[in-house]
């Protein structure tokens, strides 16, 4: 059986590739029994599409690779795109662009649209090789014959909806390399000098943190089982191994501490859990800012700059992107196809291109699925 093109995966970037082809030209592989499943449940159900702020910045992976699709495929092309739909997403939080009511909303744009498009659900997709000028993509119920192949197959985070490593093996059996890949946008364990954070479980703080000469900014929230939010999700991108850096009090005015007749757990913008729990750890009483000595001062200001090395992350169950992956600078940044073989080609996650919390991540999937839409539709 011969099809044109055939896209392995039926995730965010497979669905927009699928629907950017001309109608009958691919056949969707997909191993989960619905496509999209991640979609459904991103941002809290709502899918954080994209953002109005948008560049290669916001990624971690080769800049010029990255600002190469987005150049063919940004924000406003993608929110012109989606509203032609029918669809029209929400800014919330200033920048970043959700469905109205649910996630469902955007599904349904790329089901309605997938219908040009073969789609084989509940198949798995195990190797794929070349012969000539064609594919053999083997699954474990077929062998499909096509000229092109889209690796769209994305990471290893939450592998319960389908995440698998078809695609790195798949891109390294033809003889691609791999950066090394580890759970991303994820939580971090902590080391035993900080189990107090476990008893605020719960309870969250406007933060700071420098890791890697990059600043991640927002909410830290204390888990039971270390610290997440979106400062923490963000730093989780640049962490390798290592110090973390917290301001717990960032851009707090600390000249008028001393005159002030409230307690510092009044004082200090946090949470008075988090202060106290700090004062302890810092063997400090919450006593008036007047009372407090310059020495106790200098005490108290190191939570400006509260350095620990955190355990590990949560995982691959928990991460929302997997950072790393086939390597970029063997792939053309304009096509997203390989430099070692013709008519193969990557999009999304699975590339090495990670993005920062906010939608960064459905748009490099969309924007390189749209990138490998333009280099097929030139063959075809
Ligand atoms: C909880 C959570 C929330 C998120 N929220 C957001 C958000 O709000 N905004 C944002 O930008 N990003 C978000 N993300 C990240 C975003 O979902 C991904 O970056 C994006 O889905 C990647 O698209 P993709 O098509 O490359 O991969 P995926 O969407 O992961 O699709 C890959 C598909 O391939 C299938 N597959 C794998 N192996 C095989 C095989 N052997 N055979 C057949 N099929 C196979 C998988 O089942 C899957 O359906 C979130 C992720 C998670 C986990």
């Amino acid at each position: 059986m011969h099809n044109e093109i055939i896209i392995i995966g039926g995730g965010a970037s497979a669905l927009m590739l699928a629907s950017l082809l001309p109608k009958n030209s691919a056949t969707v592989i997909e191993h989960n029994a619905e496509p999209g499943a991640k979609i459904l449940i991103s941002g809290g159900g709502k899918c954080n599409i994209t953002n109005v702020v948008m560049g290669s910045e916001y990624y971690v992976g080769k800049s010029t690779f990255v600002q190469s699709a987005l150049d063919l495929f940004d924000e406003k092309a993608l929110l012109k795109w989606l509203q032609s739909r029918q669809l029209r997403p929400v800014l919330k939080k200033n920048h970043q662009y959700f469905c109205s009511q649910s996630a469902k909303e955007l599904l349904d744009v790329f089901l309605k649209e997938g219908k040009k498009q073969k789609m084989f659900l509940g198949e798995n997709v195990t190797n794929v090789s070349k012969r000539g000028a064609f594919f053999s993509v083997r699954t474990d119920k077929r062998t499909l014959n096509a000229k092109y192949v889209v690796v769209a197959s994305g990471g290893l985070s939450f592998p319960k909806l389908g995440a698998s490593p078809i695609g790195y093996e798949i891109a390294a059996s033809f003889g691609h390399k791999i950066k090394r890949t580890a759970p991303a946008l994820v939580g971090f364990t902590v080391q035993k000098e900080q189990f107090f954070f476990k008893a605020l479980s719960g309870v969250s703080t406007e933060v700071e943190i420098k890791v890697a000469d990059q600043y991640c900014k927002g909410s830290l929230l204390f888990t039971h089982k270390g610290i997440s939010g979106p400062a923490i999700l963000d730093a989780s991108l640049y962490w390798e191994k290592g110090k973390i850096e917290v301001d717990f009090l960032p851009n707090f005015a600390w000249e008028s501490i001393q005159k002030s007749k409230k307690q510092l757990s009044s004082l200090l913008p946090m949470p008075k859990r988090v202060t106290k729990a700090f004062l302890v750890q810092l063997n400090l009483d919450d006593k008036q800012g007047v009372k407090i000595t310059q020495e106790e001062l200098c005490l108290l200001q190191t939570l400006n700059h509260y350095s620990f090395a955190p355990a590990g992350t949560f995982g691959y169950a928990k991460a929302e992107v997997t950072k790393g992956g086939i390597c970029t600078n063997e792939v053309h940044a304009d096509s997203m196809m390989s430099k070692k073989t013709e008519g193969l080609y990557f999009t999304g996650e699975v590339l090495d291109v990670t993005g920062r919390l906010g939608g960064y991540n459905f748009q490099w999937a969309f924007s390189s699925a749209y990138a490998c839409a333009n280099s097929i539709k030139k063959y075809l």
